[in-house]
């Protein structure tokens, strides 16, 4: 007999793991706090488009969903930075044909729940997890719409309740030690939108992910298929130039015409959108243990919740779905080996990606406006192109090498970024950094 199984939270990485589940015939139950986003608009919560990487494409490719997705996806070849001084430039990410996915959260978690749902798994919205007795793996839920409370008693329970998780809350209550770190960042963020043209057309370049860099900050902008852009400020909530400080429209207007000159006359309401668009936080949680015996896991952004900078949080959740999967495959119903390889394996790349996405805060915002950095970049992406087994740049670990490990990228990536700063300090690498010299110098340090 296979074990039952509830997941709380139909977000994106609780109706994923729900798929690969009922695809290997078990019974599954999802328990959703909000309502169902496929009937009625329902609050976004975070971030209204994201990067889709290889990584979770691998992961939707397993359950058969990649391409339909690839379709409401728009491909971002390359970083195109907006500089202060009014010129542009375009950065690739990677070698040619290597690119990232902007994608609807909504429309990709709205599939997620249509093929969760074609695969029998039940999906009860407005049902809040309140508490749960591990004893008798016994969930209480309180319906959000009459406050009814009711039990439901699982063989196998899954946390995948996002970065606030009331399952991990009742978890860590419960335990007499269980490992818990929190942090936020100083900077929260406020989206805006870029509208189409007149005509729907996109009014900058389509096909990439522009930044504005400006060191202490930065703005992101993400392309949507109505020919709207999304853009993300991510800035101090405090000090001389925060959100704090920027409370009048004239304070907002004088503000975007200094710092973010092109913006402006692209965003024409944006006055009213930077009033009414909330301020969020941005937090990186890390806790330990994930799971209980054989009948409780985390998964997603309950076990590891991380900053954006990486756009790899949902890339990462839907990789433990696909791990989880294939540990599934190796060792049948032992569910109490499952769940210990899962947090074995997992564990560390969920620490590893959290660092490695607060390290690319500083990149995206300090070091992309950088001739120095850029050259850096060159530099290794040559490497990259005549030795790609030996020199893998960091972002091309994380975001194009869905085999290798976040833990296994950190650790190479930080060995080469220590060669790569004692090579910058080279006196005239600007002149000689294509000679072969310089090569053997590089991959000697290996
Ligand atoms: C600004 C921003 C930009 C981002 N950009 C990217 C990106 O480009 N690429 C990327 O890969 N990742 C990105 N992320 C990260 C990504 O959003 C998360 O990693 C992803 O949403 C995690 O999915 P999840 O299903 O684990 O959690 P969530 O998406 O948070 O879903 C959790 C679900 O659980 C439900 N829930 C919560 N509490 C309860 C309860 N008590 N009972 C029942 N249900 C409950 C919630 O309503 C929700 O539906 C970004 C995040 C932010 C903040």
């Amino acid at each position: 007999m296979k074990k039952e199984v509830i997941i709380v939270g139909a977000g994106l990485v609780g109706s994923l793991l729900s798929i690969y589940l009922a695809k290997r015939g078990y019974k599954v139950n999802i328990y959703e706090r909000r309502g169902d986003m496929r009937k009625a608009k329902v609050e976004a919560g975070r971030s209204i488009n994201l990067a889709l990487s290889d990584r979770g494409i691998l992961a939707l490719e397993k359950v058969g969903l990649a391409e339909e997705i690839k379709k409401i996806s728009i491909p971002m070849h390359g970083r195109f930075i907006h500089n202060l001084d009014g010129t542009t430039a375009f950065q690739p990410y990677g070698k040619e044909g290597q690119y990232i996915n902007s994608v609807s959260r909504g429309e990709l978690n709205k599939k997620l729940m249509d093929l969760a749902e074609e695969n029998e798994v039940g999906i009860y919205f407005h049902e809040k997890c309140a508490a749960v007795n591990w004893k008798e793996n016994v969930i209480e839920f309180i319906n959000a719409k009459n406050g009814a409370t009711f039990d439901v008693k699982a063989g196998i329970i899954f946390g995948a309740d996002g970065a606030f998780s009331a399952v991990r809350l009742q978890h860590q209550l419960q335990h007499n030690k269980f490992d818990y770190q929190q942090y936020y960042i100083d900077c929260g963020y406020k989206e805006l939108t870029i509208p189409a043209g007149a005509g729907g057309e996109f009014l900058m370049e389509k096909n990439a992910l522009h930044i504005w860099p400006r060191k202490d900050y930065m703005l992101i902008a993400l392309p949507n298929l109505d020919g709207s852009f999304t853009c993300t400020l991510f800035f101090p909530f405090e000090g001389k130039q925060s959100f704090e400080n920027l409370d009048t429209p004239e304070k907002v207007s004088t503000f975007f015409k200094s710092t973010f000159p092109d913006i402006i006359q692209l965003i024409p309401d944006l006055n009213k959108q930077f009033t009414y668009n909330p301020i969020a936080s941005l937090v990186t949680i890390k806790c330990f243990p994930w799971i209980r015996e054989d009948k409780f896991a985390l998964i997603g952004d309950a076990a590891h919740a991380i900053v954006p900078f990486f756009g790899q949080g949902m890339n990462c959740g839907f990789e433990d779905c696909r791990i989880l999967d294939e540990l599934i495959e190796q060792h049948g119903e032992d569910w109490k080996e499952i769940l210990q390889q899962y947090q074995k394996l997992r564990k560390p790349d969920g620490d590893a990606i959290a660092d490695l996405a607060i390290n690319n805060f500083i990149e995206m915002r300090d070091r992309t406006a950088d001739p120095k950095f850029l050259l850096q970049k060159k530099i290794e992406a040559r490497l990259h192109e005549k030795y790609p087994d030996k020199w893998i740049p960091a972002y091309t670990q994380v975001t194009f090498s869905p085999h290798i490990r976040y833990s296994e990228a950190l650790e190479r990536g930080q060995k080469q970024e220590a060669i790569m700063q004692e090579v910058m300090q080279l006196a005239g690498i600007e002149e000689k950094y294509q000679d072969e010299e310089i090569e053997k110098l590089i991959l000697s340090k290996l």
